[in-house]
C-alpha cells in the first residue's frame, strides 16, 4: 500500500495526491501538485521580490525571522499537531527535534548573520600598496528540496540561512509530508515576510525536477543518494551550485574503557529515535571484545523498555514511508539468512494498524550483510564484536558513506583522535547524532554522503557568492609588472625573487 496516493484528476485538471497517516492509515488530506508552470511562476515571483529583500539590512531581515520565532512559540501546538499527523512521530520528539531546533536555528542566524557575513578588509602579505575586501553577496533565488524524515526542520533551517544571506527561496518539500513543509510558508507569511520572498511548491519528483530547470541560482538538496546524483547531474549541466546532504551509515565505536551504561543508552537513542529515520542514525556498532557481552546485554535491556505506539506517551513511532519498511525487512532478512543472531524485534509490530517495525537488535553481523553496508533508515541496531579499536576503525571506514560517526571512551583525547580518523564529515564523542543540531557546526558528508556543508559560518556562506575586491592604495603612474617589459626589469624581478624566497629573512617577510 502507498502512503501517498495519486488521485484521479478531472480532465484538464491538476494532479492531486492523497495523504495517509503512517500511524493508523487514516486519510489526512489532499494536495494539488504544482506543475512546471506553477514552479516557474513561483521562481518569477521570487526573482522580483529578491532585490528589495537583499536591499534590507541584516537587522531588518533578522527582525522578520525573530517575528517568525514568536509566531512559532505562539502556535507551537498547531504546528506540532500537523507534523505528528503526517509523520506519526512522538509529540515530544517532534517538539525537540523539529520545533525547538527550528527556534534555535532562526534566532542563531537572525542574530549572527551580520557578523558572519560582514565585509572583511585584509592587508596583503606581499602587495603592501593594495588591500583586499572580501564580501558576501546573495546568490539570488535558491531552490530548496527536502525529505520527509524531519519535514519541518530540514525545510526551515536551510530556508532561514538562505533568507538571512539575502536570497529569495522556493521550497519543495517531500510529497510524503507536504503539509509540514507548507508550515514554513505559513510561518513566514504570519511573520509578515514580503510576498514572493519565500514560497512553497508542493509535489513529487516531477515538481522537484521542474524546480531544478526553472532558472534558479543555487540548489540546496537534502535526500537520498540516488536522487542527489540526478540533482548533481542537472546542476552540473546548468552550472548551478548545489549543496547535497545525502544518506549515511553512521558507525559507533565502543572502546573498552567506555561508560557502558551511557554508551548503551546512547546506542539505543542513536539507532531508534525517529524510528531510525535520521540521516545521522547509528546504523552499525563496533564494540571491542572485552566489553562486547556487557554492552550488548545493556542495549537489549534498554531496548526492551521502549514503548512503541501511536497515541499518548510513547517512544517509537511508525516508519513514515511504506517503501522504507520493505528496505528494513530486506536488510534484517538478509542478515538472519547469513547467520546474524536476533536479540530483539525483527518484525512489524502486530499490535499496530500502521507501518510499525519493532526496535531490532542484531548480533554476529559482518560486512557481507546489507545491514552493515547499505543505509537501512529504520530501527535496526546491528552490533559487531571487534578485536580492538584499530579493527573498529578500519571497519568503520569500510563504507561508501561518510556522514557522521560516534566514539565512546572515558579518554576524551583518545576519543577525539579516533573521531578524527573516521572518514566522515562530522563525528561526536560520548554522544550521538547531535552535529546537525549544533548551529555552530558545519554539517555535511564526504564520499556518497554528499557535497558541501549547511549550518555554521560555512553553511551560511554557502548561500552567498564570495566577492573579492583588491583596492590600490597609493596610485602613481604605473606598476612594476605593467608594460614595457625590459631586460632591466627582468633582472630586478630575479633579484627580488632570490631575496624573498631564497633567504631566511625573505621567507620570514613573505
Ligand atoms: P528522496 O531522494 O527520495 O527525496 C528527497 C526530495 O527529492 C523529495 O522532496 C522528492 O520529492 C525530491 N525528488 C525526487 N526525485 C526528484 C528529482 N528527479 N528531481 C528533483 N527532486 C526530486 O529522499 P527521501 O526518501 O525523501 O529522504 C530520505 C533520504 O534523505 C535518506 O537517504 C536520508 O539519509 C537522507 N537525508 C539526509 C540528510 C542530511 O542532512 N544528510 C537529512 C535527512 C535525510
Amino acid at each position: 500500500m502507498a502512503l501517498v496516493e495519486q488521485v484521479e484528476a478531472a480532465p484538464g485538471g491538476r494532479r492531486r495526491l492523497r495523504l495517509k497517516s503512517p500511524a493508523d492509515l487514516s486519510t489526512i488530506g489532499e494536495v494539488e501538485v504544482c506543475g512546471v508552470e506553477d514552479v516557474r511562476a513561483a521562481v518569477e515571483r521570487a526573482r522580483k521580490a529578491q532585490p528589495d529583500w537583499a536591499g534590507l539590512s541584516f537587522d531588518e531581515r533578522g527582525r522578520f525571522i525573530e517575528r517568525a520565532v514568536r509566531v512559532l512559540l505562539e502556535r507551537q501546538d498547531e504546528f506540532l499537531e500537523q507534523i505528528v499527523s503526517e509523520t506519526g512521530k512522538p509529540a515530544s520528539e517532534a517538539l525537540t527535534s523539529e520545533l525547538l531546533m527550528a527556534c534555535d536555528a532562526m534566532q542563531f542566524y537572525a542574530k549572527r548573520a551580520k557578523r558572519i557575513l560582514a565585509e572583511r578588509v585584509l592587508p596583503l602579505h606581499l602587495l603592501k600598496t593594495k588591500k583586499l575586501r572580501i564580501s558576501y553577496r546573495p546568490m539570488g533565488v535558491v531552490g530548496i528540496i527536502t525529505p520527509w524524515n524531519f519535514p519541518f526542520l530540514l525545510s526551515l533551517n536551510p530556508s532561514v540561512q538562505a533568507l538571512m544571506a539575502g536570497n529569495a527561496v522556493v521550497l519543495k518539500p517531500s510529497e510524503v509530508t507536504p503539509l509540514s513543509g507548507r508550515l514554513v510558508e505559513d510561518l513566514f507569511t504570519a511573520a509578515g515576510l514580503p510576498e514572493g520572498v519565500l514560497s512553497v511548491v508542493v509535489g513529487d519528483g516531477e515538481t522537484g525536477a521542474a524546480l531544478l530547470e526553472a532558472g534558479i541560482d543555487k540548489i540546496s538538496f537534502t535526500g537520498s543518494v540516488a536522487t542527489g546524483r540526478r540533482v548533481a547531474e542537472i546542476c552540473g549541466r546548468n552550472l548551478v551550485p548545489c549543496t547535497l546532504e545525502l544518506g549515511g551509515k553512521d558507525p559507533m565505536i565502543v572502546c573498552a574503557d567506555a561508560d557502558l551504561d551511557r554508551a548503551a543508552r546512547g546506542a539505543v537513542f542513536g539507532a531508534f529515535s525517529n524510528s531510525g529515520q535520521v540521516c545521522t542514525s547509528t546504523e552499525r556498532v563496533y564494540v571491542v571484545e572485552d566489553v562486547a557481552d556487557e554492552f550488548t546485554r545493556k542495549v537489549v535491556q534498554e531496548t526492551a523498555r521502549l514503548r512503541q505506539g501511536a497515541e499518548g506517551e510513547f517512544d517509537i513511532g511508525p516508519i513514515i514511508r511504506p517503501e522504507q519498511l520493505e528496505v528494513i525487512e530486506s536488510h534484517v532478512a538478509d542478515a538472519l539468512a547469513k547467520g546474524a543472531r536476533l536479540l530483539a524485534g525483527g518484525r512489524r509490530n502486530p499490535d499496530q494498524a500502521g507501518f510499525f517495525y519493532e526496535p531490532t537488535v542484531l548480533a554476529d553481523v559482518d560486512h557481507d550483510m546489507l545491514v552493515m553496508r547499505d543505509e537501512t533508515f529504520g530501527p535496526v541496531l546491528p552490533i559487531m564484536e571487534v578485536r580492538d579499536e584499530q579493527e573498529a576503525l578500519s571497519l568503520a571506514n569500510d563504507s561508501r558513506y561518510g556522514l557522521n560517526a560516534n566514539v565512546w571512551t572515558r579518554n576524551k583525547r583518545r576519543g577525539t583522535q579516533l573521531a578524527r580518523s573516521v572518514d566522515s564529515g562530522c563525528a561526536v564523542v560520548n554522544d550521538c547524532m547531535l552535529t546537525y543540531g549544533v548551529a555552530e557546526s558545519p554539517f555535511g558528508g564526504i564520499k556518497e554522503s554528499g557535497i558541501g556543508r549547511v549550518n555554521g559560518d560555512l553553511g551560511l556562506k554557502s548561500f552567498c557568492h564570495t566577492r573579492s575586491i583588491v583596492v590600490d592604495r597609493l596610485g602613481g603612474r604605473s606598476e612594476p609588472i605593467w608594460f614595457p617589459y625590459t631586460a632591466r626589469k627582468a633582472r630586478t624581478f630575479k633579484r627580488v625573487m632570490r631575496m624573498l624566497w631564497g633567504s631566511s629573512l625573505g621567507r620570514l617577510l613573505s
